[in-house]
């Protein structure tokens, strides 16, 4: 698919939808290996939310929630964690930002001051409390995510909760009031003991699980001995540009810091 997506800017009233996603129990329903469905593949009444998401290729775009996974011939439904890198880019993109869509439209029928009933605002993405007019948009979690790098090594980690035992960059959210950058130096140092110095920014890449963003630095070493947290990192160590071991697709940003360290490496050797 190489369609030019363009985000809803006004989402009420919803238009005429020409592509739909459809979303239960936070699964998605997917025809083959497809996430947009020409027309809506269920009975309109199942349905108990709808949003806009804006443009593809023209054509507008939603999802909608359905309170149950229903049997639909010839689909099946999916995990949004499933589908990475095996849809498109573009597809994974607009699933993760129709789960997240969703999901802020569930976790805030209610306002979170005074408990009153909340509606939608018109032209912007927010839920508004019709009793004291608090508004909710879908939040959104920064997160820094790191490739510590020493000359021609980059300092790889395994984590303790994941399954699989890929090494990959550091990473983690950023607390209240805090910088990327200060963040980024306080999760260096609590997960693996090490002090970083310049802190180069490469990119961002929204993570919809449940709803970061990741924001990609290469950091400089600059003191310390690798030392891992153990409840939190299993291994960390570093590895040379041309002997990495298994790390994360090039979907991921961790995946795309840790590539555009190994080809900077490589070039300076050529
Ligand atoms: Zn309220």
């Amino acid at each position: 698919m190489s369609e030019l997506f363009v985000p809803a800017t006004g989402v009420r009233p919803l238009p005429a939808l020409r592509r739909h996603i459809v979303i239960a129990d936070g699964m998605l329903l997917l025809h083959g290996e497809g996430l947009l469905h020409p027309r809506l593949p269920v009975e309109g009444g199942s349905v108990t939310a709808s949003h806009y998401l804006g443009d593809l290729g023209g054509d507008p775009c939603g999802v909608h929630f359905l309170s149950r996974q229903l049997d639909v011939p010839g689909c099946g439904w999916h995990g949004l964690r499933g589908l990475l890198g095996q849809v498109s880019e573009l597809e994974f993109s607009l699933a993760g930002r129709a789960v997240q869509v969703i999901n802020w439209d569930l976790d805030h029928r209610y306002c979170g001051r005074c408990g009153g009933p909340t509606e939608f605002y018109g032209r912007e993405r927010a839920r508004c409390c019709s009793r004291c007019q608090f508004v909710v948009y879908p939040r959104i979690s920064p997160c820094v995510i790191m490739l510590v790098t020493r000359g021609e090594e980059c300092l790889l980690a395994r984590h303790t909760r994941h399954r699989h035992g890929l090494f990959t960059a550091l990473a983690g959210f950023i607390e209240a009031g805090e910088s990327a950058e200060e963040a980024l130096a306080r999760e260096v140092h609590e997960e693996v003991g090490v002090r970083v110095g310049a802190a180069h920014y490469v990119g961002s890449q929204p993570w919809p699980f449940p709803g970061q963003l990741m924001l990609g630095y290469l950091a400089d070493w600059a003191a310390g001995e690798v030392s891992p947290e153990e409840e939190e990192i299993s291994e960390a160590a570093w590895f040379r540009y041309d002997r990495l071991p298994e790390i994360p697709p090039p979907q991921t940003l961790s995946g795309q810091l840790i590539r555009t360290f190994a080809a900077q490496c490589a070039s300076r050797q050529t």
